[in-house]
């Protein structure tokens, strides 16, 4: 819970005027929102792109080494098996909210998000674009059948009875250090559509693109747009920083909120540094009570 107006003397002085700019900004509405982990956080969520309910300390997966290293795609999937506990479990935050509420009142328009974990949907965001895919699905690296990962989570538990690893092997944020002889116990299932194709979650990993209509189709979201709000976003990946660079060279007024430095702030007209979940909700308090 964010008790912004219990504690005004908490705020600091230079933000109240940053946030009266951020709120004309938003007043002027057609707002599109580009999100990333930032906004999770508070969710319980770590930056799981690449590393998808996995183990972010460690190197991230790669593309290269999910597709050509069966040991690397088994060694995956089975840390995946014990964190998809903790991404099932996760609930939208107070930010997710307030996006969805502003886009309930005709001030955001679409939502472009660089998270894979579905907060924006639960928290009441429509036509949102999944920059980097979604963890609710798998993709079949054979045939391309789509299928929801609740199902894969069903057919893994019924092969793994047994699996998972000791209390004090699971880190507090739900990442979980296997040993070699427990990912040798760990029974992949494949693909049902087909009968034997290797699974990946729908996530686009680190040394993959993302698909090119998906990619136009942000890129016209932002043409179109009266300005970009970046939440919670290092834009560290160009993935996410190109739309940055779109709406600047368009002269459609870029703003950011994060906690720290971006690499975009060279480029945004307007920039708030302090946390979401009291940035945001106060916006919906302002603009869509
Ligand atoms: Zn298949």
């Amino acid at each position: 819970m964010v008790a912004v107006t219990a504690a005004p003397t908490a705020q600091p002085r230079a933000d109240v005027p940053s946030l009266d700019v951020l709120a004309e900004l938003v007043a002027d509405g057609d707002v599109v929102v580009l999100s990333g982990a930032g906004l999770s956080t508070d969710s319980g969520i770590p930056d799981y792109r690449g590393t998808s309910g996995s183990l972010r300390r460690h190197t991230p997966m790669t593309f290269q080494t999910f597709t050509r290293d069966p040991r690397g795609r088994h060694r995956y999937w089975a840390r995946s098996f014990v964190g998809w506990r903790q991404i099932r479990a996760a609930r939208p935050n107070a930010g997710h909210h307030a996006v969805g509420e502003l886009q309930a009142a005709g001030l955001v328009g679409g939502v472009i998000t660089q998270n894979v974990d579905g907060l924006h949907q639960a928290g009441g965001a429509r036509d949102v674009v999944e920059l980097h895919g979604g963890l609710d699905r798998t993709v079949c690296l054979g045939c391309g059948d789509v299928a929801g990962r609740a199902e894969l989570d069903e057919r893994l538990q019924e092969a793994n009875p047994r699996f998972g690893p000791r209390v004090d092997e699971v880190n507090p944020d739900g990442d979980a250090e296997l040993p070699e002889e427990v990912l040798d116990s760990f029974v992949m299932v494949d693909c049902v559509a087909c009968g034997g194709g290797p699974l990946k979650p729908d996530v686009v990993f680190f040394g993959e693109t993302v698909p090119r209509d998906r990619v136009d189709r942000c890129f016209a979201l932002v043409d179109g747009a009266g300005s970009l709000l970046v939440l919670g976003s290092s834009l560290t990946v160009m993935s996410g920083y190109r739309f940055v660079l779109r709406a600047s060279k368009q002269g459609i007024p870029v703003a950011i909120v994060n906690v720290g430095p971006t690499r975009g702030d060279g480029k945004a007209d307007h920039r708030v540094d302090a946390p979401l979940g009291v940035v945001l909700p106060e916006l919906a308090r302002r603009l869509a009570g």
